[in-house]
């Protein structure tokens, strides 16, 4: 999954959005509400792989402090 952060075509407008898709397709053809297309900022890649794996340590963690209580 992507973050991409969007902002409005027009120089003149201020408006900027945060998307998660799956693919950068997905945005082809939004239009912001004062009808110019919208850019491409910058993406990142989110990962809830990675929070299910912090999630299991932190369980693990929680296991071994009951034991050497
Ligand atoms: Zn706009």
């Amino acid at each position: 999954m992507l973050l991409a952060q969007i902002h409005c075509s027009d120089p003149r407008c201020v408006n900027e959005l945060e998307m998660v898709v799956e693919q950068l397709d997905e945005l082809a053809g939004l239009v912001c509400d004062c009808g110019f297309g919208f850019q491409l900022g910058s993406v990142s890649e989110l990962r809830p792989d990675d929070a299910k794996v912090t999630h299991v340590q932190f369980r693990r963690g929680r296991a071994l402090r009951r034991l050497a209580a």
